[in-house]
């Protein structure tokens, strides 16, 4: 395959966030970027030093909740050490002019997310990952019930130094907080919108189109042929309830995202029945991802409807999702300072190289 035949060299407008957009180009003299570096893992069950390894129990902030219980935990939240949000202080915020602040308040916990300290995501059994899933749910449903100034509950996770996680100790993060960040809100404002014009939730209509369309796009000039869209080109994996899609305007070159088939906007409505089965589908992209680009810095994130008065109408327009986000290459000067981020491999290509795996 030659670069000058099929190469790739289009911005691509994110249909949720236009204003994050891509440019693809696949080019070989297009590669601007420095490769992140992968990581070489370890995989001891039993660190001595670490303080999230069974025994060192008393080197942690005290438990916040055990699984299944703290005699025999598998999974445990703890208080992070180090929280960027804490409770009320007595010193209000004082508001100046164009200075305008929030009080930081919120919660901040790390969820070891295994005993064992070295396992990857793709090695935990189902049942386990279905475990941790519920177990994030739970507890963000408790930190909603426990006060109504917490707007928004992200929950996320970082591999590797480039990623942000500085515990080498399999763990994600739950952050509580007063507003709804900007990433969640452009989100939900955007599909507010196209609800509003087609009446047609935009995260539905993107997977109905990932599952059916079919289309050969002509160059207008020439004639020639200059995209050919096949069905289910960004599946990368199916289940009875989930889809795992490579979508069309990452910014990430590896990134896929994970979706309820049916529209739900809440991850907190959730079943458990449905829990197992987007266990099974994230172990098994993870898996493909592992065979592709093994050992590489990620962080995925969930991303679910707000609570407060952002988005009480937003229940039909927003639909749930996780997003991950591996770290293959290092953002440039080129996309901090334009936002618009360069994908050297088309995410066609990614796709049909994750869906190429087999992941039993
Ligand atoms: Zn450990
Ligand atoms: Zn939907
Ligand atoms: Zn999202």
């Amino acid at each position: 395959m030659s670069d000058t035949e099929d190469s790739v060299r289009e911005i691509r407008i994110n249909p949720i966030v236009p204003s994050e957009s891509v440019l693809v180009a696949t080019a070989r003299g297009m590669r601007p970027r420095d490769a992140e570096e992968r990581i070489e893992r370890k995989a001891e069950a039993h660190v001595e030093k670490c303080p999230f390894c069974t025994g060192n129990e008393d080197k942690t902030p005290p438990t916040i909740l055990a699984v299944p219980d703290e005699q025999h935990w598998q999974i445990r939240i703890v208080e992070n050490l180090y929280p960027v949000l804490g409770d009320d202080r007595n010193a209000a915020g004082i508001n100046f002019g164009l200075q305008q602040a929030i009080e930081g308040y919120g919660r901040h916990e790390v969820i070891i997310d295994h005993n064992n300290h070295g396992i990857a995501i793709h090695e935990m059994e189902v049942a386990h990952l279905q475990t941790l899933f519920q177990t994030y749910r739970g507890r963000m449903k408790q930190l909603y019930d426990s006060d109504e100034r917490l707007h928004y509950v992200l929950i996320f996770k970082n591999f590797g130094a480039a990623a942000g996680a500085s515990i080498k100790h399999t763990h994600s993060q739950i952050i509580a907080m007063p507003v709804v960040p900007e990433n969640v809100y452009n989100e939900i404002t955007h599909s507010r919108n196209y609800y509003l014009k087609h009446h047609q939730c935009i995260f539905c209509a993107m997977i109905d189109e990932a599952l059916t369309f079919e289309a050969t796009i002509y160059d207008r000039n020439s004639g020639e042929i200059r995209r050919r869209i096949d069905v289910g080109q960004y599946v990368i994996e199916r289940g009875e309830k989930f889809i795992a899609i490579k979508p069309f305007a990452s910014r990430y070159e590896w990134e896929v995202h994970i979706l309820p088939l049916q529209h739900q906007s809440d991850f907190i409505n959730s079943a458990d029945e449905d829990m197992e089965d987007f266990a099974r589908v994230l172990k098994r992209t993870m898996k493909r991802l592992d065979h592709v680009i093994g050992g590489a810095q990620y962080n995925f994130f969930l991303h679910s409807q707000p609570h407060g008065t952002a988005c009480a109408d937003c229940a039909p327009s927003y639909h749930w999702h996780l997003e991950i986000c591996p770290r293959t290459s290092i953002p440039t000067g080129f996309e901090l300072g334009s936002g618009l981020f360069v994908s050297t491999i088309s995410p066609e290509d990614a796709a049909a190289q994750l869906r190429a795996v087999e992941p039993d």
